[in-house]
């Protein structure tokens, strides 16, 4: 596979022998892989190749800090020929952005000989793992933005996390040529938090910010943006572009997550397991990336943990896949209630039965359903590492209690849902590492209840230097109200059976009037 060319992107739904080839600069620009030839739905852009590093690479790597893999990591990914952005300027603008430290937190577990490792990846302006390659992508679409004299306009859906990572991205690029706006299902039948709420609204009146609180569910909100999606005139007129895990220089650099991690750890041949609580499956795809480029030093597992909304688990155990007529279940790890992983379709892409596969993919899009059989399954899951595990609403609950008895720690639910699959490895054998996607904080009633005790006795200590913590420590529970008249917030109410085409017609005239 590794062929000496410069690094290129492909479309996942591009089946031409010789397929198109897109820079990493397109890429990012473009989101999504324009639709095939047939005029069908669009792709995803993947890598032609994933590198694999020498050990004496990787040794040198080891002393690097986690933005500095960062930029070691994009620079496989792309070349000075092909880009507007020099090496010099990405080192810059990677060391420049707004995401933080990733530390590692090793807990002694009570029932195992063996040590229990925490990657805090949520230590950005929204505490959300999020942050940290939005970030990037955002510094890296300013860069390209300004070189091409060209703006873009970013529409997202979000059930929390995305939305406030967008806002506080947009707000550190020089922000005269990128806007962004979000829309989010309101608290009153979604899942949001107060604590995301507030991080979105914060920002409602900035001119390059729109904020949008919908009375619909994420599935009403996705509806609208398809739609408005869906004219590609519009789509141009207005250089839309969108912000979610669909972006593959996300991809890229959540890789070094699990590279920074592995290396920080001292880890070695005896490899290490990674629990990654997954939705839209985006973390778990950049595991496949990590993977690969780690191969040199040792074996890297990664387990896919999912809530009750459990496709994946469904694929990995039974072999089969619907995404038409399943329902989203509302759990207690909300940014990971999404029925259709579709971060899959990459995932296809990379393993080598690919001719087969694809054939798979084309009929899970056309006829909603995906059949491995017994051996594609264990194929598929051998070669790229990959596992699946699930846990309910409950066990949520009980782990983020165990966990705070335990070890005098506090988890949020979408980490706990990784920490009640971490917790059924038994004896010795590659580290485990779970990986920590969100603040407690941000999931705070949740947590409040699972533990019977309120947020200022369970906040570590080391976390309240972080001015993000205190900021919601500080935010009134009883502010609801206060929040929803937060001037420059728009409301999208249901008012009789038209909605959908009264929010499109409201949006898209919203977009024609603040678009860059
Ligand atoms: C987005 C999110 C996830 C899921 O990540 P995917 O890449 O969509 O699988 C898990 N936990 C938290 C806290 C998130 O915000």
């Amino acid at each position: 596979m590794a062929d000496a060319g410069p690094p290129r992107f492909v479309s996942t739904r591009d089946e031409r022998p010789e397929p198109k080839l897109y820079t990493l600069d397109d890429a990012v620009l473009l989101g999504w892989a324009p639709p095939d030839e047939a005029g069908g739905l669009p792709g995803m852009f993947v890598p032609t190749a994933i590198p694999t590093l020498s050990k004496a690479e990787l040794q040198r790597w080891r002393g690097l800090s986690y933005k500095e893999v960062c930029f070691e990591l994009l620079s496989l990914f792309r070349d000075d020929e092909s880009s507007v952005i020099t090496s010099d300027e990405l080192r810059s603008l990677v060391l420049d952005s707004e995401c933080k430290l990733v530390p590692v937190v090793s807990l002694d577990s009570p029932s195992s000989a063996r040590k229990i490792h925490v990657a805090e990846l949520w230590h950005g302006p929204t505490l959300a793992f999020k942050d940290l390659s939005i970030s990037i992508f955002m510094k890296y679409l300013d860069c390209l933005c300004r070189k091409q004299n060209r703006k873009t306009n970013l529409l997202v859906a979000t059930s929390g996390d995305t939305g406030s990572a967008a806002i506080d991205g947009v707000l550190t690029t020089a922000c005269t040529h990128i806007s962004a706006t979000v829309l989010f299902p309101s608290r009153a039948i979604s899942s949001v938090t107060l604590e995301q709420e507030w991080q979105m609204v914060r920002h409602a009146e900035h001119p390059n910010i729109n904020v949008l609180c919908c009375e619909g569910t994420s599935d009403d909100l996705d509806v609208v943006i398809e739609r408005v999606f869906a004219d590609e005139e519009f789509k141009r007129r207005h250089s839309l572009s969108t912000v979610n895990s669909v972006n593959v220089l996300r991809l890229i650099v959540q890789a070094a997550h699990y590279v920074h991690v592995y290396l920080s750890l001292g880890l070695g041949a005896e490899g290490a397991s990674f629990f990654i609580p997954s939705g839209g499956m985006g973390h778990l795809c950049s595991g496949v990336i990590a993977r690969k480029l780690l191969s040199g030093l040792g074996t890297v597992r990664l387990v896919g943990c999912v809530n009750e909304n459990k496709a994946f688990h469904t694929l990995m155990s039974e072999g089969e896949l619907r995404s038409k007529g399943m329902k989203l279940k509302k759990t207690l790890a909300p940014s990971m209630d999404i029925v259709v992983p579709y971060n899959l379709e990459r995932m296809l892409f990379f393993s080598n039965d690919k001719p087969k596969l694809k054939l798979k993919l084309k009929r899970w899009k056309v006829e909603g359903t995906l059949e491995l059989s017994q051996h594609e399954k264990s194929a598929f899951g051998e070669e790229l590492g990959v596992a699946a595990g699930t846990t309910d609403d409950a066990a949520i609950k009980a782990t983020i209690r165990a966990w705070s008895v335990g070890f005098g720690y506090t988890i949020d639910p979408h980490t706990a849902v990784a920490a009640a699959v971490a917790a059924e490895v038994q004896g010795s054998g590659p580290a485990v590492i779970v990986m920590a996607c969100a603040h407690p904080l941000k999931f705070r009633g949740t947590v409040e209840a699972a533990l019977g005790k309120p947020a200022s006795e369970w906040v570590l200590e080391k976390d309240k230097k972080d001015q993000a913590v205190r900021d919601l420590l500080s935010l009134d529970p009883n502010s609801a109200d206060t929040l929803s008249g937060t001037p420059g917030l728009v409301h999208f109410r249901k008012s009789g059976q038209e909605w959908a085409d009264d929010w499109t017609q409201k949006l898209r005239s919203l977009l024609s009037s603040t678009c860059l």
